[in-house]
Protein backbone atom coordinates (compact mmCIF):
# COMPACT_ATOMS: atom_id res chain seq x y z
CA UNK A 1 0.00 0.00 0.00
CA UNK A 2 1.27 3.49 -0.79
CA UNK A 3 -0.34 5.96 1.44
CA UNK A 4 -1.46 9.59 1.06
CA UNK A 5 0.56 10.90 3.69
CA UNK A 6 2.36 8.87 6.75
CA UNK A 7 2.31 11.32 9.89
CA UNK A 8 4.40 8.15 11.97
CA UNK A 9 7.45 8.50 9.48
CA UNK A 10 7.85 12.12 10.56
CA UNK A 11 7.46 11.43 14.21
CA UNK A 12 10.03 8.36 14.01
CA UNK A 13 12.49 10.44 12.31
CA UNK A 14 12.76 13.36 15.28
CA UNK A 15 11.32 11.06 18.06
CA UNK A 16 13.72 11.96 21.43
CA UNK A 17 13.56 15.55 19.94
CA UNK A 18 9.50 15.46 20.29
CA UNK A 19 9.39 13.56 23.08
CA UNK A 20 11.78 15.54 25.10
CA UNK A 21 10.09 18.91 24.07
CA UNK A 22 6.73 17.01 25.47
CA UNK A 23 8.49 16.07 28.64
CA UNK A 24 9.84 19.04 29.08
CA UNK A 25 5.48 20.78 28.83
CA UNK A 26 4.39 18.49 31.17
CA UNK A 27 7.38 18.91 33.49
CA UNK A 28 6.77 22.60 33.84
CA UNK A 29 3.04 22.97 34.68
CA UNK A 30 2.84 25.35 32.30
CA UNK A 31 0.21 23.91 29.33
CA UNK A 32 -0.96 27.04 27.59
CA UNK A 33 0.53 29.87 26.14
CA UNK A 34 3.39 30.37 28.48
CA UNK A 35 7.51 30.45 27.47
CA UNK A 36 7.27 27.96 24.64
CA UNK A 37 4.29 29.44 22.65
CA UNK A 38 6.04 32.68 22.70
CA UNK A 39 8.77 31.80 21.32
CA UNK A 40 6.96 29.67 18.90
CA UNK A 41 5.50 32.97 18.05
CA UNK A 42 9.22 34.48 17.22
CA UNK A 43 10.71 32.36 15.65
CA UNK A 44 7.79 31.70 12.94
CA UNK A 45 7.64 35.47 12.96
CA UNK A 46 11.24 35.80 11.79
CA UNK A 47 10.98 32.54 9.32
CA UNK A 48 8.04 34.43 7.47
CA UNK A 49 10.12 37.98 7.33
CA UNK A 50 7.40 39.71 9.71
CA UNK A 51 7.38 41.96 12.49
CA UNK A 52 4.92 39.88 14.81
CA UNK A 53 3.34 35.68 15.35
CA UNK A 54 0.33 35.48 17.44
CA UNK A 55 -0.31 31.62 18.14
CA UNK A 56 -4.14 30.30 18.20
CA UNK A 57 -5.41 26.95 18.34
CA UNK A 58 -6.59 26.44 14.64
CA UNK A 59 -6.19 28.00 11.18
CA UNK A 60 -9.39 28.83 11.18
CA UNK A 61 -9.57 31.17 14.34
CA UNK A 62 -6.22 32.64 12.67
CA UNK A 63 -8.61 34.03 9.95
CA UNK A 64 -11.10 34.67 11.97
CA UNK A 65 -9.25 37.05 14.30
CA UNK A 66 -7.74 38.86 11.09
CA UNK A 67 -11.36 39.89 10.08
CA UNK A 68 -12.13 41.27 13.00
CA UNK A 69 -8.66 43.03 13.47
CA UNK A 70 -8.95 44.31 9.96
CA UNK A 71 -12.81 45.57 11.41
CA UNK A 72 -14.74 43.10 9.72
CA UNK A 73 -18.41 42.66 11.05
CA UNK A 74 -21.87 42.45 10.33
CA UNK A 75 -23.31 44.20 6.70
CA UNK A 76 -19.57 43.70 5.17
CA UNK A 77 -18.39 41.95 2.56
CA UNK A 78 -15.27 40.00 2.62
CA UNK A 79 -14.09 38.53 -1.25
CA UNK A 80 -12.18 35.05 -1.28
CA UNK A 81 -12.05 32.10 -3.86
CA UNK A 82 -14.71 29.00 -4.28
CA UNK A 83 -12.31 26.39 -4.87
CA UNK A 84 -10.50 26.55 -0.97
CA UNK A 85 -11.35 24.29 2.04
CA UNK A 86 -14.55 25.69 3.40
CA UNK A 87 -13.17 27.24 7.04
CA UNK A 88 -12.08 29.90 4.59
CA UNK A 89 -15.51 30.95 3.66
CA UNK A 90 -16.56 29.87 7.35
CA UNK A 91 -14.49 32.51 8.81
CA UNK A 92 -16.32 35.34 6.64
CA UNK A 93 -19.33 33.92 8.23
CA UNK A 94 -18.11 33.74 11.83
CA UNK A 95 -17.18 37.62 11.84
CA UNK A 96 -20.76 38.19 10.21
CA UNK A 97 -20.07 39.46 6.84
CA UNK A 98 -21.24 37.63 3.77
CA UNK A 99 -18.68 35.74 1.33
CA UNK A 100 -18.43 36.97 -2.32
CA UNK A 101 -17.07 34.75 -4.84
CA UNK A 102 -14.59 35.85 -7.70
CA UNK A 103 -13.24 32.03 -10.10
CA UNK A 104 -9.84 31.01 -9.88
CA UNK A 105 -7.32 31.23 -12.58
CA UNK A 106 -7.31 28.08 -14.81
CA UNK A 107 -3.45 27.67 -14.22
CA UNK A 108 -3.02 28.27 -10.80
CA UNK A 109 -5.88 27.67 -9.28
CA UNK A 110 -5.81 30.81 -7.04
CA UNK A 111 -7.40 33.88 -6.94
CA UNK A 112 -8.00 35.90 -10.93
CA UNK A 113 -7.20 39.48 -10.02
CA UNK A 114 -8.54 40.34 -13.42
CA UNK A 115 -11.62 39.40 -12.30
CA UNK A 116 -11.51 40.85 -8.86
CA UNK A 117 -12.18 44.38 -9.32
CA UNK A 118 -15.89 43.77 -10.61
CA UNK A 119 -16.80 42.22 -7.23
CA UNK A 120 -15.56 45.32 -5.31
CA UNK A 121 -18.45 47.22 -3.43
CA UNK A 122 -18.69 49.80 -1.37
CA UNK A 123 -19.33 47.27 1.53
CA UNK A 124 -16.32 45.05 0.49
CA UNK A 125 -14.04 45.03 3.70
CA UNK A 126 -10.95 42.53 2.97
CA UNK A 127 -9.88 40.49 0.26
CA UNK A 128 -8.77 36.82 1.18
CA UNK A 129 -6.95 35.18 -1.50
CA UNK A 130 -6.28 31.44 -0.56
CA UNK A 131 -2.19 29.59 -1.37
CA UNK A 132 -3.74 27.32 -3.06
CA UNK A 133 -1.99 23.39 -2.53
CA UNK A 134 1.38 25.35 -1.29
CA UNK A 135 1.77 27.93 -4.67
CA UNK A 136 0.62 31.92 -3.74
CA UNK A 137 -1.82 33.76 -5.38
CA UNK A 138 -0.82 36.70 -7.42
CA UNK A 139 -0.13 39.46 -4.81
CA UNK A 140 1.24 42.16 -6.98
CA UNK A 141 -2.00 42.11 -9.17
CA UNK A 142 -4.04 41.21 -6.26
CA UNK A 143 -2.52 43.91 -4.24
CA UNK A 144 -2.75 46.81 -6.79
CA UNK A 145 -6.70 46.00 -6.87
CA UNK A 146 -6.70 46.03 -3.56
CA UNK A 147 -4.44 49.19 -2.41
CA UNK A 148 -6.29 51.30 -4.89
CA UNK A 149 -9.91 50.74 -3.10
CA UNK A 150 -8.28 50.95 0.13
CA UNK A 151 -9.05 47.43 0.88
CA UNK A 152 -7.04 44.94 3.52
CA UNK A 153 -5.60 41.75 2.00
CA UNK A 154 -5.81 38.73 4.19
CA UNK A 155 -3.46 35.78 2.87
CA UNK A 156 -5.37 32.34 3.61
CA UNK A 157 -1.79 30.80 3.84
CA UNK A 158 -2.73 26.93 5.66
CA UNK A 159 -1.94 25.16 2.74
CA UNK A 160 1.40 27.50 2.20
CA UNK A 161 4.28 27.19 5.23
CA UNK A 162 7.40 28.57 3.34
CA UNK A 163 5.89 29.51 0.12
CA UNK A 164 7.20 32.61 -2.07
CA UNK A 165 6.08 34.82 -4.43
CA UNK A 166 9.17 37.14 -5.77
CA UNK A 167 10.98 36.23 -3.02
CA UNK A 168 8.10 37.05 -0.30
CA UNK A 169 7.32 34.85 1.96
CA UNK A 170 3.86 33.91 2.09
CA UNK A 171 1.77 35.78 5.03
CA UNK A 172 4.30 38.67 4.77
CA UNK A 173 2.84 40.74 1.85
CA UNK A 174 -0.96 40.96 3.13
CA UNK A 175 -2.14 43.01 6.08
CA UNK A 176 -1.77 39.00 7.82
CA UNK A 177 -1.40 35.85 6.90
CA UNK A 178 -2.92 33.03 8.70
CA UNK A 179 -1.51 29.58 8.73
CA UNK A 180 -2.71 25.88 9.96
CA UNK A 181 -0.97 23.62 12.13
CA UNK A 182 -3.22 20.95 11.27
CA UNK A 183 -1.17 17.83 11.71
CA UNK A 184 -1.65 17.27 7.75
CA UNK A 185 -0.25 20.93 6.76
CA UNK A 186 3.37 21.26 5.74
CA UNK A 187 4.18 22.01 9.16
CA UNK A 188 2.00 19.95 11.68
CA UNK A 189 1.14 19.85 14.95
CA UNK A 190 0.61 16.56 17.30
CA UNK A 191 -3.21 17.94 17.50
CA UNK A 192 -4.58 21.59 16.21
CA UNK A 193 -2.91 24.58 16.11
CA UNK A 194 -2.60 28.03 13.78
CA UNK A 195 -0.86 31.27 13.73
CA UNK A 196 -1.85 35.17 11.93
CA UNK A 197 1.78 36.89 11.02
CA UNK A 198 1.25 40.81 10.95
CA UNK A 199 3.65 43.60 10.42
CA UNK A 200 1.15 45.63 12.22
CA UNK A 201 1.63 46.18 16.15
CA UNK A 202 -1.93 47.34 16.52
CA UNK A 203 -3.76 44.56 14.46
CA UNK A 204 -1.04 42.12 16.39
CA UNK A 205 -2.22 43.63 19.52
CA UNK A 206 -5.69 43.49 18.99
CA UNK A 207 -5.45 39.45 18.08
CA UNK A 208 -3.47 39.03 21.00
CA UNK A 209 -6.30 40.18 22.90
CA UNK A 210 -9.37 38.78 21.28
CA UNK A 211 -7.60 34.74 21.46
CA UNK A 212 -7.37 35.25 25.01
CA UNK A 213 -11.09 36.27 26.09
CA UNK A 214 -10.51 40.30 24.72
CA UNK A 215 -8.50 40.42 28.08
CA UNK A 216 -5.49 43.47 28.15
CA UNK A 217 -4.98 42.31 31.74
CA UNK A 218 -6.33 39.02 33.80
CA UNK A 219 -10.00 39.67 34.23
CA UNK A 220 -9.78 43.68 32.90
CA UNK A 221 -11.81 42.36 29.23
CA UNK A 222 -11.58 45.73 26.76
CA UNK A 223 -13.25 43.31 23.33
CA UNK A 224 -15.33 40.74 23.50
CA UNK A 225 -13.26 37.86 22.86
CA UNK A 226 -12.72 33.99 22.26
CA UNK A 227 -10.85 31.29 23.99
CA UNK A 228 -8.69 30.70 20.64
CA UNK A 229 -4.98 30.04 23.04
CA UNK A 230 -2.67 27.70 21.81
CA UNK A 231 -1.53 24.41 24.21
CA UNK A 232 2.35 24.62 25.34
CA UNK A 233 2.73 20.98 24.11
CA UNK A 234 2.24 22.28 20.67
CA UNK A 235 3.99 24.93 20.80
CA UNK A 236 6.99 23.14 21.98
CA UNK A 237 6.21 20.46 18.93
CA UNK A 238 6.20 23.33 16.73
CA UNK A 239 9.27 24.46 17.75
CA UNK A 240 11.08 21.53 17.03
CA UNK A 241 9.51 20.89 13.40
CA UNK A 242 10.03 24.61 11.69
CA UNK A 243 14.03 24.04 12.73
CA UNK A 244 12.97 20.75 10.10
CA UNK A 245 10.40 22.90 7.97
CA UNK A 246 13.11 24.10 4.99
CA UNK A 247 14.63 20.28 4.65
CA UNK A 248 11.09 18.91 4.67
CA UNK A 249 10.09 21.70 1.79
CA UNK A 250 13.00 20.88 -0.22
CA UNK A 251 12.12 17.25 -0.03
CA UNK A 252 8.40 17.93 -1.07
CA UNK A 253 9.64 19.84 -4.06
CA UNK A 254 12.09 17.18 -4.96
CA UNK A 255 8.64 14.67 -4.68
CA UNK A 256 6.89 17.55 -7.02
CA UNK A 257 9.65 17.29 -9.42
CA UNK A 258 9.79 14.04 -10.27
CA UNK A 259 6.40 13.63 -10.80
CA UNK A 260 5.94 16.26 -13.47
CA UNK A 261 9.47 14.76 -14.86
CA UNK A 262 7.78 10.80 -15.17
CA UNK A 263 4.36 12.36 -15.66
CA UNK A 264 5.19 15.93 -18.18
CA UNK A 265 4.57 13.38 -21.31
CA UNK A 266 1.13 11.92 -20.48
CA UNK A 267 -1.10 12.66 -22.90
CA UNK A 268 -4.01 12.36 -21.15
CA UNK A 269 -3.21 14.47 -17.52
CA UNK A 270 -1.52 17.78 -16.99
CA UNK A 271 0.66 18.32 -14.17
CA UNK A 272 0.95 21.44 -11.63
CA UNK A 273 2.82 24.57 -12.50
CA UNK A 274 4.95 26.21 -10.45
CA UNK A 275 5.12 29.70 -11.66
CA UNK A 276 8.13 31.72 -12.14
CA UNK A 277 9.15 34.05 -9.25
CA UNK A 278 6.78 31.64 -7.21
CA UNK A 279 7.81 28.92 -4.75
CA UNK A 280 5.64 26.24 -4.89
CA UNK A 281 5.96 24.08 -1.62
CA UNK A 282 3.54 21.43 -2.67
CA UNK A 283 1.11 21.04 0.41
CA UNK A 284 -0.66 18.99 -2.85
CA UNK A 285 0.32 17.81 -6.02
CA UNK A 286 -2.47 17.78 -7.81
CA UNK A 287 -2.64 16.77 -11.48
CA UNK A 288 -5.46 17.53 -13.50
CA UNK A 289 -7.31 14.98 -16.21
CA UNK A 290 -10.89 14.88 -17.41
CA UNK A 291 -10.63 11.18 -16.79
CA UNK A 292 -9.76 11.86 -12.78
CA UNK A 293 -12.17 9.46 -11.86
CA UNK A 294 -11.05 6.10 -13.65
CA UNK A 295 -7.73 7.42 -12.58
CA UNK A 296 -8.05 7.58 -9.23
CA UNK A 297 -9.80 3.95 -9.60
CA UNK A 298 -6.96 2.39 -11.04
CA UNK A 299 -4.27 4.12 -8.56
CA UNK A 300 -6.87 2.51 -5.85
CA UNK A 301 -6.75 -1.19 -7.75
CA UNK A 302 -2.84 -0.47 -7.01
CA UNK A 303 -3.22 -0.07 -3.22
CA UNK A 304 -2.18 3.86 -3.77
CA UNK A 305 -4.31 6.24 -2.25
CA UNK A 306 -5.14 9.66 -3.51
CA UNK A 307 -7.47 12.16 -2.48
CA UNK A 308 -9.66 14.96 -4.05
CA UNK A 309 -9.29 18.89 -3.24
CA UNK A 310 -11.84 19.52 -3.53
CA UNK A 311 -14.74 17.75 -4.78
CA UNK A 312 -17.45 20.36 -4.56
CA UNK A 313 -16.47 24.22 -4.71
CA UNK A 314 -17.83 26.09 -1.55
CA UNK A 315 -19.92 28.36 -4.02
CA UNK A 316 -22.25 24.99 -4.36
CA UNK A 317 -22.15 23.09 -0.63
CA UNK A 318 -25.39 22.90 0.70
CA UNK A 319 -24.27 24.87 4.12
CA UNK A 320 -24.03 28.11 2.04
CA UNK A 321 -26.60 27.43 -0.28
CA UNK A 322 -27.71 30.58 1.49
CA UNK A 323 -25.96 32.81 -0.86
CA UNK A 324 -27.58 32.36 -3.67
CA UNK A 325 -25.20 30.75 -6.27
CA UNK A 326 -25.76 28.44 -8.63
CA UNK A 327 -23.55 26.09 -10.95
CA UNK A 328 -22.63 27.10 -13.53
CA UNK A 329 -21.07 30.96 -11.80
CA UNK A 330 -17.82 30.05 -11.29
CA UNK A 331 -17.07 27.76 -14.32
CA UNK A 332 -13.04 27.24 -13.99
CA UNK A 333 -13.38 26.44 -10.32
CA UNK A 334 -15.92 23.77 -11.05
CA UNK A 335 -13.84 22.23 -14.22
CA UNK A 336 -11.20 22.12 -11.24
CA UNK A 337 -13.57 20.13 -8.90
CA UNK A 338 -14.48 17.50 -11.61
CA UNK A 339 -10.54 17.31 -12.68
CA UNK A 340 -8.36 17.43 -9.96
CA UNK A 341 -6.76 14.59 -7.96
CA UNK A 342 -4.26 14.88 -5.69
CA UNK A 343 -1.05 12.10 -5.54
CA UNK A 344 0.19 10.93 -2.07
CA UNK A 345 3.22 13.47 -1.32
CA UNK A 346 4.99 14.16 2.07
CA UNK A 347 8.85 14.77 2.84
CA UNK A 348 9.22 11.51 3.94
CA UNK A 349 7.72 9.33 1.51
CA UNK A 350 9.90 7.16 0.17
CA UNK A 351 11.60 7.98 -4.15
CA UNK A 352 10.48 4.64 -5.32
CA UNK A 353 6.82 5.14 -4.78
CA UNK A 354 6.49 8.51 -6.16
CA UNK A 355 8.01 6.17 -9.15
CA UNK A 356 5.38 3.65 -8.44
CA UNK A 357 2.69 5.96 -8.67
CA UNK A 358 3.75 7.45 -11.94
CA UNK A 359 4.35 4.20 -13.42
CA UNK A 360 0.06 3.79 -12.06
CA UNK A 361 -0.55 6.34 -14.18
CA UNK A 362 1.14 5.68 -17.12
CA UNK A 363 -0.28 2.37 -17.08
CA UNK A 364 -3.79 3.65 -16.95
CA UNK A 365 -3.26 5.71 -20.41
CA UNK A 366 -1.84 2.24 -21.86
CA UNK A 367 -4.26 -0.08 -20.85
C1 LIG B 1 -6.52 23.73 6.66
C2 LIG B 1 -7.07 24.97 6.06
C3 LIG B 1 -7.79 25.92 6.83
C4 LIG B 1 -8.22 25.68 8.24
O1 LIG B 1 -7.24 25.33 9.14
P1 LIG B 1 -7.66 24.52 10.48
O2 LIG B 1 -6.38 24.55 11.27
O3 LIG B 1 -8.08 23.16 10.09
O4 LIG B 1 -8.75 25.30 11.15
C5 LIG B 1 -8.18 27.09 6.21
N1 LIG B 1 -7.91 27.33 4.91
C6 LIG B 1 -7.27 26.43 4.14
C7 LIG B 1 -7.00 26.77 2.71
C8 LIG B 1 -6.84 25.22 4.69
O5 LIG B 1 -6.22 24.34 3.90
Amino acid sequence: MIPFLDLKAQYQSIKSEIDAAVLGVLGSGQYILGEEVARLEQEFADYCNVKHAIAVNTGTSALHLSLLAAGVGPGDEVITVPFTFVATVSAICYAGARPVFVDVEPVTLTMDPAQLEAKITPRTKAIIPVHLYGQMADMDAIKAIADHHRIPVIEDACQAHGAQYKGARAGSIGASGCFSFYPGKNLGACGEGGIVVTNSDDQAKTMRMLRDWGQEQRYHHLLKGFNYRMDAIQGAILRIKLRHLEAWTEARRAHGRRYSLLLGGSPNLRTPVEVADRRHVYHVYAIRSRDRDELQRVLSAEGIQSGLHYPIPVHLQKAHADLGYQAGDFPISEAAAREVLSLPIYPEMPTWHVDQVAAALEYAYVS
